[in-house]
């Protein structure tokens, strides 16, 4: 024999595997196992490693010595059961469930009854004396195996089925009789043989064989790998497999199955929470076969199984510490659990969970932070219904997943995602989803079904991507032909709005007016913890005000962008700065700018107020004058239709020069053209100006006893003799004004670092600069080169075809990008030890960027007001990360 270990025993005395051993046995079998470990019932079986999954992909054959292990591992099931597998008269049947690391929901799916062949069917009859159980078992065996092992499609066996109910006159598979199902297992037989061109096996080895086959091939399946690649998860890692002996929910009245949850997955709340079917096998509860019933009836049906059920459920959470997702069969009153993992959930629900268990003494502090991830706030921050505003619904199902969406209606999971790269909203309505419909919805708003309950597929799912979804809706008929939906007397086409709820469940007609929601009590307390830990501060990009109040409220630490451009676009400055840009000599801009002064005056004095008591850094004009100007075309319009009417000479001179104007200050690329600082050396009279405007504001402030901390910042330096002129212009104005006002103000002068050149020579720069702010958006674009306006055509092809993993515009190339980032701060800090450092644009509230940005040495990121409680989470855990 060799001496690897291939096979692990669980559920019986000789229980091999362990929590601790997902990497080798899978999560799955891990869980088995450490289940049985602590005396929880569990179906005897054994775990095929993910080692033998691995070698299998590659080598295309099974490690030496694999088969008698696993029939070795037979022998011992043979033993604990009284059961002998392949025995006509009491045969032992397996389930064959595959296992990655990961729960990987519905991605590979599950064999059971295997075993069963025609002789044994009735064996397994007479021994039970239930010949309805045994051909319900095969009929069910058959049609998975079909799937799954033969790759037949599920609907030929579906619509066999479909068409035998509807002769019988009977809605439910249940309500089928023995003779329709011996009907139905000839039909099956046949389906398979016309499909493979083979006899359906009969074998119970080979049987096994195959199914252990097809569970490590669907490990590269297209549903598999589109899974992975959403959820980042290796390749490498591979699957394990779970060979269990089967134990049966379809036995009658006093058998069933069921899935549950130890926490409310949605909201968080600690109640027991599930669904169960009587009289059912497998799966049946999660495809929404029949509609099952709440757990809490199972007290009043079963009460020792139920009381039993939630002795187990508290064990396993108090064990793992930590929500978990269970399944469970009842084979004739008696509980069988078969699987135990830890639970998807909602953000809300993420954060609710993991406060009140560090409340109850289950985790500390630090593990109840990393159970939160970063993204996941942003969902808590997504829409809701406006409370206030009325709306017309259509119909009412389960409230599957929170939140609100509103989308045009499409029928396919395709046409979802052909939307979105058109950037149109939807809303995926499907009778159900199955996992081929993953990728449509994730395109989509939110999802719609008619079926399945609260842990149905489109649940799962949409819960954990964090979508609004109603499942179960059944008052509603699809009709795929004509692409339309009915519900009620509301006939809605394909492209029609719609608008769900998946707080209430609610359907509804047209576009509702959706709100933002705000911070809870329990995302307080997580983000307090957080700050506890976190080094790097946080701090907004905010160019009003309001953003600025809202980012305050969201935890902000000052400002790290105000853009002063955005206020040139006001109506009322509009005219003053287009006057500025027309100007043709010193004098009459100079008397243009006079009148932005005031305005510009007012705009600080609003955002000083607003972040009272932080740092505000100012960056001042960036943009290219052109673009405050009208376009060249609209000009021409207007002088041609000046010259047809009869105006005055005068005024079409003034027109003609604006022409002239634009003309003259187009650029080919004006990315990297008169823009930045630039525009500050051959115009110093306009950061004169602002420079006065920040000094000004500050100084009122001060004098009424607020603490105000400026921070002037020049954009796009590249050399630090560009910086230099600027400076000597923003301070001799800054003196002047804090003289005239007879106060002296702390304020520093710094510079955005978003051109290599400047990362290359901080050293020299930072001699001049006393802060730093890394403009990653232009410097990713000029590492790059590429123009972030023209690599919409380009970039997703990148990223399709593997080039790049991330868009580094969202996601910061640490390779790249980081390297210059890590250069620019060891260069400063050499000639300027304290220099202050952050970071502003996209990537200063994106979580991977934001870890990097704290493992660099930043002192603050900068982020869009929603993403600051995020921002502040990242951080934190770039701290606990390190620690571990
Ligand atoms: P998934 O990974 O999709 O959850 P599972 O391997 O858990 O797939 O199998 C799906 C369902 O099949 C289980 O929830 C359970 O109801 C049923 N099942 C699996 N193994 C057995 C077994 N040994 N006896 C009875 N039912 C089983
Ligand atoms: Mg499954
Ligand atoms: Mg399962």
């Amino acid at each position: 024999m060799a001496d690897n270990k291939f096979v692990y025993i669980f559920g019986n005395n000789d229980t091999e595997g362990k929590n601790s051993m997902k990497d080798l046995l899978g999560g799955k079998g891990a869980n088995l196992a450490e289940m049985s470990n602590l005396g929880i019932p569990v179906p005897v079986g054994f775990t095929i490693t993910t080692e033998v999954c691995t070698l299998y992909l590659k080598n295309g054959q099974y490690p030496l010595g694999l088969e008698e292990h696993i029939d070795n591992a037979i022998k011992q099931l043979e033993s604990t059961t009284k059961k002998n597998f392949g025995d006509l008269k009491n045969p032992l049947l397996l389930s064959v469930r595959s296992g990655a690391r990961v729960s990987m929901p519905g991605m590979m799916d599950t064999v059971l009854n295997l075993g069963l062949n025609d002789d044994s069917v009735v064996g397994l009859a007479t021994k039970t004396g239930n010949e309805r159980f045994a051909y319900d078992s095969y009929r069910r065996f058959l049609t998975m195996f079909a799937n799954v092992v033969l790759d037949i499609d599920h609907d030929k066996f579906e619509s066999a089925l479909s068409s035998k109910k509807k002769d019988k006159c009977v809605k439910q598979d249940n309500d089928l009789e023995v003779e329709d199902l011996k009907e139905l297992v000839e039909k099956f037989k046949t389906i398979i043989k016309d499909e493979t061109g083979k006899e359906f096996p009969q074998n119970a080895r080979e049987q096994l064989q195959m199914a252990i086959d097809a569970v490590f091939s669907s490990w590269n399946n297209q549903r598999a790998k589109t899974y992975r690649k959403l959820n980042g998860i290796p390749r490498e890692w591979g699957t394990a497999v779970n060979v269990q002996s089967m134990v049966y929910g379809n036995m009658g009245e006093t058998s069933g199955t069921g899935v549950a949850f130890t926490r409310d997955p949605a909201t968080g709340e600690k109640r027991f929470f599930g669904e169960y079917l009587i009289n059912a096998q497998g799966e049946d509860v999660v495809a929404g076969i029949r509609t099952p019933q709440p757990i809490k009836t199972l007290k009043n049906t079963m009460p020792k199984v139920y009381d039993q059920l939630v002795d187990i459920y508290m064990k396993l959470e108090d064990h793992f510490k930590e929500m978990q997702d269970i399944e469970f069969t009842i084979e004739k009153g008696k509980l069988f659990m078969l699987q135990t993992r830890t639970g998807k959930r909602t953000a809300a629900a993420a954060i609710k969970i993991a406060t009140e268990m560090v409340e109850e003494g289950l985790i500390d502090k630090d593990t109840a932070l990393l159970r939160v991830e970063p993204e996941q706030i942003d969902r808590l921050l997504h829409p809701n219904i406006d409370p206030t505003s009325t709306y017309e619904v259509m119909a009412t199902g389960l409230p599957a997943s929170p939140g609100a969406a509103v989308g045009e209606v499409v029928f396919t999971a395709e046409h979802a995602e052909e939307m979105a790269k058109n950037g149109e909203k939807t809303i995926l309505v499907r009778a159900e989803t199955s996992p081929e419909d993953i990728g449509g919805m994730n395109a989509a708003e939110g999802i719609l079904t008619v079926r399945g309950g609260m842990t149905s597929h489109a649940a799962v799912v949409a819960r954990g991507m964090g979508k609004p979804c109603v499942a179960g809706c059944g008052e509603i008929t699809i009709d795929i032909k004509e692409k339309i939906f009915n519900v009620g007397d509301y006939t809605i086409k394909e492209g029609d709005m719609i608008s769900i709820d998946g707080s209430t469940g609610n359907v509804i007609l047209g576009e509702v007016e959706l709100i933002l929601p705000g911070v809870t009590d329990e995302l307080e307390t997580i983000l307090k913890w957080a700050d506890e830990v976190r080094t790097l501060k946080v701090r907004t990009n905010a160019d009003t005000p309001h953003d600025a109040e809202v980012a305050r409220d969201f935890g902000a630490e000052g400002i790290g962008l105000c853009r002063t451009e955005h206020m040139f676009f006001g109506e009322d400055r509009i005219p003053a700065v287009r006057e500025m840009i027309m100007a043709e000599d010193i004098e009459s801009r100079k008397i243009a700018l006079k009148k932005l002064l005031p305005m510009q005056r007012e705009d600080f004095i609003g955002i000083f107020k607003a972040m009272e008591g932080f740092p505000v850094t100012i960056r001042l004009l960036d943009p290219p004058l052109h673009e405050f100007l009208p376009v060249h075309e609209e000009v021409m319009e207007k002088l041609r239709e000046l010259e047809s009417s009869d105006a005055s000479q005068e005024e079409m001179e003034r027109v003609k020069k604006i022409g002239e104007r634009i003309e003259y200050l187009k650029e080919i690329n004006p990315m990297l053209g008169h823009r930045g600082c630039r525009l500050g050396i051959t115009y110093p009279e306009i950061y004169e100006m602002q420079a006065q405007a920040i000094i000004e504001a500050a100084c009122e402030l001060s004098k009424d006893g607020m603490k105000i901390v400026p921070e002037i910042m020049i954009p796009l330096v590249s050399h630090v003799k560009e910086l230099e002129f600027v400076k000597k212009h923003v301070t001799t104005v800054v003196e002047s004004v804090m003289e005239e006002m007879g106060i002296k103000l702390d304020y520093l002068l710094g510079t955005m670092i978003e051109l290599p050149r400047a990362v290359l020579t901080a050293d020299q720069i930072a001699k001049e600069a006393e802060f730093f702010s890394f403009g990653t958006n232009d410097l990713t674009q000029t590492t790059f080169g590429f123009s972030r306006d023209d690599a919409g055509k380009f970039l997703p092809f990148y990223l399709e075809s593997g080039i790049l993993e991330d868009d580094p515009f969202a996601v910061l190339d640490q390779d790249g990008v980081g390297q210059l980032v890590k250069i620019g701060i060891e260069k400063g800090r050499s000639t300027r030890p304290d220099i202050k450092i952050g970071i502003c644009g996209e990537h200063g509230g994106e979580p991977k960027s934001i870890k990097f940005g704290h493992n660099v040495g930043l002192n603050y990121v900068s982020c869009s007001p929603f993403r600051v409680p995020i921002a502040r989470l990242a951080a934190a855990h770039a701290v606990l990360e390190n620690k571990q």
